[in-house]
């Protein structure tokens, strides 16, 4: 057994082996920020590239009364984080003393062009909340069909499913009742995955109701005192920031690694770590075919995200306002899923509504339009467990001076949450882990519990 004062002075050998280390990490997204800051702790010297003009990860934050920071502001995209489901972006922001607080999202339904039909409260049930439907919903049939299908959910064992299964051979090998998936289990799955339904019909079962499992029937969500705001500042300290710069190109020589953006030539570094979406790869060179290959391959689906105050989104009668709002037509054809935010952002508590609308059917008023966003969004298909092994294998490869990480380069749903377990693997197959003060003998294994050791 290795006692601590040798452990000390391992870990400041290492500390000042990495002190010399010079690290570029391009994009400023939640992946970016946690692998610069990471390594920027073991104590090596981090230079952050980013596209736009200020930090990636908070960079449409919506100011409402100016930008000074301290006035109302909506995160856009708005995040929230499940405690069973975030253990690793809730430590971190545990030791980056990142306040967090709960918030209650009741979900509202209503048929299109109108007619609420369900509204969800959660009641506690031992150390689980159940969603449960106000006394004068109870009347309606629709309500038992929801609350048998929030059963249905509840009762299934995602860990046992066969990893292959696909959500749509899910819901008809188990005979999902129409109302239940099409009504509201596709456009809340549509809604935490920010994609359409034809995408979630092929997202692996296991993993997206295991997910599901932990928002619906876990502790409430929580939302970041301060917004993203909040967590990206404090990550970004100490770095040294080339925001506005898009990386253009990357090249190994034998003095090290350079990254070129316009006539400007930065490096040399030791380690690059590309942390932008899997699909920006272009500024790669031609000798990294194989990386372009698997990350290429990582699936992702795009949409506008509209933040507004068109009240066309909540239901016709006030008193049936939710945080979260599902609007479907009749026919289930087409749905779509707004947020009222000012519930569950108190610095905008008490101004105007704002909603934000993902992929609306129609769109916001424009003299109530705030701010129309398109974003793309990594998702799943049964492709990427196989694509994840592949990335694992050639981060393994010797003398390997770039790396990749993201919300897509780690197993289960691409979020914050997965965006920072990717980095912490990446940090450790530099060879350190300064959470937890700890060496890296080996390089992780593929296990997806291996990536966590934030969380453990
Ligand atoms: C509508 C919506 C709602 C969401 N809600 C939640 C939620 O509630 N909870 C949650 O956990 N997650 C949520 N997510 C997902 C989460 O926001 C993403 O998974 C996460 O932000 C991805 O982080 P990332 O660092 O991997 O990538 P990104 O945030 O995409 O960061 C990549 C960065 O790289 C920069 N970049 C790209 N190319 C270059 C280049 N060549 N040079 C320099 N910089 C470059 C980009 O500008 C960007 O800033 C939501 C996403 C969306 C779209």
């Amino acid at each position: 057994m290795i006692g601590p004062c040798l452990l000390d002075k391992v870990n400041k050998d290492i500390r000042s082996r990495m002190m010399k280390k010079k690290i570029a990490v391009i994009g400023s997204g939640m992946a970016g920020l946690a692998a610069g800051w990471l390594c920027r702790k073991a104590g090596t010297d981090v230079t952050i590239f980013e596209a736009q003009s200020s930090r990636g990860m908070d960079f449409h934050t919506q100011f409402l009364d100016g930008n000074d920071g301290r006035s109302g502001h909506v995160d856009v995209p708005l995040r929230v984080m499940s405690p069973h489901a975030w253990p690793t972006v809730l430590k971190l922001c545990d030791i980056l003393d990142v306040k967090t607080f709960e918030v209650d999202t009741p979900v509202a339904c209503s048929w299109l062009p109108q007619g609420t039909w369900f509204r969800s409260i959660k009641f506690q049930f031992g150390s689980r909340e159940i969603p449960w439907a106000p006394l004068r919903y109870l009347i309606r049939p629709e309500t038992y069909r929801m609350l048998s299908g929030f059963l249905q959910i509840y009762r299934a064992h995602p860990k046992s499913l066969d990893s292959d299964l696909t959500l749509e051979e899910f819901r008809k090998q188990y005979r999902v009742d129409p109302i239940f998936w099409k009504g509201l289990l596709y456009p809340l799955l549509t809604t935490i995955c920010t994609c359409d339904e034809k995408t979630i019909d092929q997202w692996p079962a296991g993993q997206i109701l295991d997910l599901l499992q932990k928002i619906v029937f876990g502790s409430r969500l929580r939302r970041l005192q301060g917004g993203t705001k909040a967590l990206a500042e404090k990550l970004g300290t100490d770095l040294t920031w080339k925001s506005g710069i898009r990386v253009e190109e990357l090249s190994e020589k034998s003095s090290g690694t350079f990254l070129r953006s316009q006539n400007n030539e930065f490096g040399p570094f030791d380690y690059v770590i590309c942390a932008v979406q899997a699909n920006h790869l272009n500024f790669l060179p031609e000798q990294y075919h194989r990386e372009r290959k698997i990350l290429d391959a990582f699936p992702y689906d795009s949409g506008t995200l509209w933040v507004h105050r068109d009240e066309r989104f909540m239901p016709e009668n006030r008193k049936d306002w939710s945080p979260l709002h599902y609007q479907v037509k009749k026919d289930f054809s087409q749905s779509m899923f707004s947020v009222w935010v000012n519930p569950i952002e108190p610095t905008i508590a008490t101004h105007a509504p704002v909603f934000q609308t993902w992929n609306p059917i129609f769109e916001p008023e424009a003299e109530k339009t705030l701010s129309a966003v398109p974003m793309e969004r990594a998702v799943v298909t049964r492709e990427n467990q196989k694509l994840l092994s592949e990335l694992d294998l050639l981060h393994q490869g010797p003398l390997r001076k770039v790396f990749f990480c993201g919300s897509y380069a780690a197993s289960g749903v691409p979020l914050l949450e997965s965006a920072v377990r990717s980095a912490i693997k990446v940090v450790g197959y530099l060879g350190y882990d300064p959470l937890n003060q700890k060496i890296v003998d080996d390089v992780p294994s593929q296990d997806s519990n291996s990536e966590t050791s934030l969380a453990a």
